[in-house]
């Protein structure tokens, strides 16, 4: 995976700029080092980490707790990754009137992705040698085997901080969930220098891609309690992903639409419109009401739902979205998918990446939750699992 992953990204981004595109063929040309390094590729990184931190040191609308840790303590984090997104889209704003040439930015994907992965290598390594001297209490549950490239990947610190800065928060929705949205805005306005005007089809994945960047700021609370926050350590797999995989791969429909553009009709665009709402409101509906329920079971929006008990005191739902189905969430995130990809037409498998990729993580993702959800729950799970026996699609999975 340390060598998969990051030459993935690569392929991608060799391929969405080739005339074939093909996903499956090799990349087109294997690049020098002359052409992956670049210093100010590098500079410009930095200076992108250094305004994500300044922005996510700036006083928040409101301050978070986490869930309970094993030493019964509870962490605070800023809620503020909405205003760093408004911020950074003034400040790039700002800079587009004077002069700033962002559409240049499409010209250096290849060296800013290689500076990014570098600096993961990088900066992944420092976190497992700071968990070293950490204490036994705030390690995660996985992520320390004693093996050290297993424990490397998967991440040994469960929240690490420097005084009260959160690495892991801080990566998991900031500078590349964020970035990813600017990357696609450069590939936008590149294709207006070059052809005149954007296309329907760019506009739409773009107009896509912001409102799911957007929403998981909005609820950035919910990311408390996640599985990466409360349960994944701190390694490679989050840092490379959140830095590096998120915004040079899921930018990759933008990136082949620059290279490729495809006609878009209006009916189509409005068929697509109407998949990615549909998406949208399961996506949203099934997230919010668990969240809700969560915070407080019996807030009016889900006090009439039903429930079963469990023997820790919490209760699952078992109507509402989550009687539909085990992941609903997952359901209305990979319908989402699909219409960021149909903009991009039906001639090449490349912008559908994403919805095989991410197929692929969310039944990996549900099989690792209903383990932990089974060791929580026991017997109450395997009766919420007979009630309600699709996990992600109905009828079908
Ligand atoms: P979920 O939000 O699906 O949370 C799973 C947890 O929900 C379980 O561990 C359990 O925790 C609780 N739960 C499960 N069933 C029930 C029920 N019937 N009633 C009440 N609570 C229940 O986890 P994820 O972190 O995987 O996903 C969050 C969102 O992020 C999803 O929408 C997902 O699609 C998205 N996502 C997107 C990614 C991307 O790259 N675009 C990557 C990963 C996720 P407990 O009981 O302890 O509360």
């Amino acid at each position: 995976m340390l060598v998969l992953l990051p030459a993935t990204v690569f392929h991608l981004l060799l391929v969405a700029r080739s005339g074939p595109a093909r996903l499956l063929a090799p990349p087109p040309y294997l690049p020098g080092l002359e052409e992956l390094w670049s210093p100010p590729a590098l500079l410009l990184l930095f200076i992108w980490l250094g305004l994500q931190v300044a922005l996510y040191l700036l006083p928040a609308r409101k301050v978070a707790e986490g869930l309970e840790l094993k030493d019964k303590s509870r962490l605070r984090y800023p809620i503020n990754g909405f205003q760093a997104l408004v911020l950074t889209a003034l400040l790039v704003g700002l800079g587009l009137l004077a002069g700033l040439p962002l559409g240049a930015l499409p010209g250096m994907l290849l060296p800013l992705a290689f500076a990014t992965t570098v600096t993961s290598f990088i900066f992944s390594f420092l976190l497992y040698a700071k968990a070293l001297v950490a204490p036994a209490s705030a390690l995660a549950p996985g992520g320390n085997s004693g093996n050290p490239l297993y424990d490397f990947f998967l991440g040994r610190e469960l929240n690490p901080r420097l005084g009260s800065f959160d690495f892991k928060y801080f990566c998991e929705l900031r500078p590349g969930l964020i970035g990813w949205v600017f990357i696609n805005l450069a590939l936008l306005m590149q294709e207006v220098e070059l052809r005149g005007s954007p296309s329907l089809a760019m506009c739409l994945v773009n107009g896509f891609q912001l409102l799911y960047v957007g929403d998981a700021l909005w609820y950035e609370e919910s990311v408390l309690t996640t599985m990466d926050i409360i349960h994944d350590g701190f390694g490679f797999m989050l840092a490379f992903g959140d830095l590096a995989w998120v915004p040079f791969t899921y930018s990759l429909q933008a990136q082949f639409l620059l290279y490729h553009p495809q006609p878009l009709g209006l009916p189509m665009a409005l068929l697509i419109c109407l998949i990615k709402v549909i998406g949208y409101y399961i996506f949203r509906g099934a997230n919010s009401q668990k969240n809700t329920f969560r915070k407080n079971p019996s807030d009016p929006s889900v006090a009439g739902l039903e429930t079963i008990p469990t023997a820790t005191g919490r209760q699952l739902l078992v109507s509402g979205w989550w009687g539909m189905v085990r992941h609903p969430n997952y359901l209305g995130d990979l319908i989402m998918a699909l219409a960021w990809s149909l903009p991009c037409g039906v001639s090449h498998l490349l912008p559908y990446f994403y919805l095989f990729y991410f197929t692929a993580l969310l039944v990996h993702r549900e099989a690792r939750d209903e383990q932990q959800c089974l060791h929580k729950y026991g017997h109450a799970w395997q009766e919420y699992c007979k009630r309600v026996p699709y996990r992600i699609i109905p009828y079908v999975y």
